[in-house]
């Protein structure tokens, strides 16, 4: 097994670099290196260089090369898995690790194998009008923590694809998986097309204003979003924005529960709730109020949470410390207003450090921060209601809109219930399930801009009319 070669070849020699933990064990990874605002602008400068070249490969030459990559992720898997497992704290098994690499490679070849064709927008006989999508030049991809090499294939995929060429920053926390990740890459594409910028928040802000970028492609926190448009404003990069969530479900009534129990737990607690399109607030209707309480407890208490290298686990840790404390601090003071804890709601220590237990928090309502604000991390709280027009509203009041899912045996009641939400996704009987060829992309302070299919093509695209 060949668990080490990866992470070796990205990590440099201590002293040289910023020491990364294992995600829970804490105990030192790698180094990663320290890049710094001069690195950035060597490395704009040979993506500049490479652009032309890249580009003039044309579309089938460069999705030849994005089917490479994905085959020598898949031929890698094992050892990604461990590096991201390890660093990000997601265990192996389950819809975690192992499930991210091969996202990878999946997103990476639907890049490859989608079409994006000239448009005809007028033939009225005197004028024939086409929309064409050329490439855009040079785009800074800028990731968060939380899945850290596939929102980077997001990212790198279709910006390939259409013959610009990409310079990478990710999360100052999980710098070695994408690192490792773009070794391979750089197996397969020329020098230049492609490369890392491994620094700290100070550089991602000097790519959000560098005159050198065409495109920002960001996904991470609101704030930072909001300085991102603000640096835009010089530099004019097109932007596509990712951003925070705080998704709402609602359940209808008359809902089978156990028949969406098991996808109720999954939407809450993917990757242990570090997930943008988690669900993060549930809203549950009086009559099946205390059997999804139940459920859900049920299954919060039974699912194997710890190390993610053993094969037992599907639950880890917080990936850091701030995440932590902003999970500790949004439970304790619900606890403190009054809410009940149905199961959980203290840290794991005996597991390690940033354990937190699987937690089910009930009678909260609207108002709690743990329901007002994006607790990212494996707690829900869930809220009664009567009305099913006052779970809408409520639903509605807030400022972020990323996802959100109606859950009934009824389909038209969810159909009519979704139709009302307001958010980029609205999923029925599910929750964050994501497809390649299925845009993707937030409403209100989630951001704007689409990624995935042939909308995230066009998004990293420059749209150019020609008339005739
Ligand atoms: P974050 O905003 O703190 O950091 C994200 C990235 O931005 C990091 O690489 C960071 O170094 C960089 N950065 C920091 N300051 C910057 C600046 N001024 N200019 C440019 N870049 C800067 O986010 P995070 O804590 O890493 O990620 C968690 C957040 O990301 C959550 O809110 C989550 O909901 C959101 N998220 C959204 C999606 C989505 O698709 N909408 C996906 C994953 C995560």
């Amino acid at each position: 097994m060949t668990t080490t070669t990866l992470l070796d070849a990205v990590s440099v020699a201590e002293g040289d670099g910023r020491a990364i933990p294992d995600a829970a064990t804490r105990e030192v990874l790698g180094y990663a290196p320290v890049h710094s605002i001069a690195d950035l602008g060597r490395a704009i400068a040979s993506a500049r260089g490479a652009q032309p070249g890249w580009n003039a490969r044309g579309h089938s030459a460069r999705s030849r090369i994005l089917h490479d990559i994905a085959d020598d992720i898949e031929a890698h898997a094992d050892e990604l898995a461990v590096v991201l497992s390890r660093e990000q704290g997601k265990p192996l098994n389950g819809p975690n690790a192992r499930f991210e690499v091969g996202a990878c490679a999946a997103w990476l070849r639907n890049a490859a194998d989608t079409v994006l064709e000239p448009e005809t927008v007028l033939d009225d006989g005197g004028t024939h009008a086409e929309l064409h999508y050329a490439a855009l030049g040079v785009v800074g991809a800028i990731g968060p923590w939380n899945w850290p090499m596939l929102i980077s294939i997001w990212q790198i995929g279709p910006s390939l694809r259409m013959g610009n060429t990409v310079v990478v920053k990710p999360s100052e926390y999980t710098p070695l998986s994408v690192l490792a990740l773009v070794e391979v890459c750089n197996r397969h594409l020329p020098a230049g097309v492609l490369s890392v910028v491994s620094g700290n928040r100070e550089v991602g802000a000097a790519m959000a204003a560098h005159s050198g970028f065409d495109k920002i492609m960001f996904t991470g926190s609101t704030a930072t979003g909001r300085r991102i448009v603000e640096a835009s404003a010089h530099n004019l990069a097109r932007l596509t924005l990712e951003l925070g969530g705080n998704d709402a479900g609602i359940v209808l009534p008359g809902t089978d529960v156990s028949a969406i129990a098991e996808g109720l737990f999954w939407g809450c607690f993917l990757n242990t709730g570090q997930t943008c399109a988690a669900l993060k607030r549930l809203y549950v209707h009086d009559s099946v109020y205390d059997e999804v309480v139940d459920a859900l407890a049920g299954l919060a208490a039974s699912m194997p949470m710890g190390v993610g290298l053993d094969e037992a686990n599907v639950l880890g840790p917080l990936q850091n410390e701030r995440q932590f404390e902003i999970v500790r601090e949004l439970v304790d003071a619900a606890r403190t207003a009054g809410a009940r804890v149905a199961v959980g709601g203290e840290p794991a220590p005996e597991l390690g450090p940033l354990f937190y237990r699987a937690t089910v928090v009930a009678d909260i309502t609207d108002g709690e921060r743990l329901v007002d604000e994006e607790q990212f991390g494996p707690v829900i709280p869930v809220i009664r209601y009567s009305d099913v027009d006052d779970a809408v509203r409520r639903a509605n009041a807030s400022a972020q809109g990323l996802g959100a899912s109606v859950w009934s045996s009824d389909a038209d009641a969810a159909l009519e219930v979704a139709e009302r939400l307001e958010a980029g996704t609205v999923w029925i009987n599910q929750h964050g399930v994501i497809n390649p060829a299925v845009p993707f992309g937030g409403l209100k302070d989630s951001g704007y801009g689409h990624e995935f299919g042939v909308a995230g093509l066009k998004a990293v695209s420059a749209p150019k009319v020609i008339i005739r």
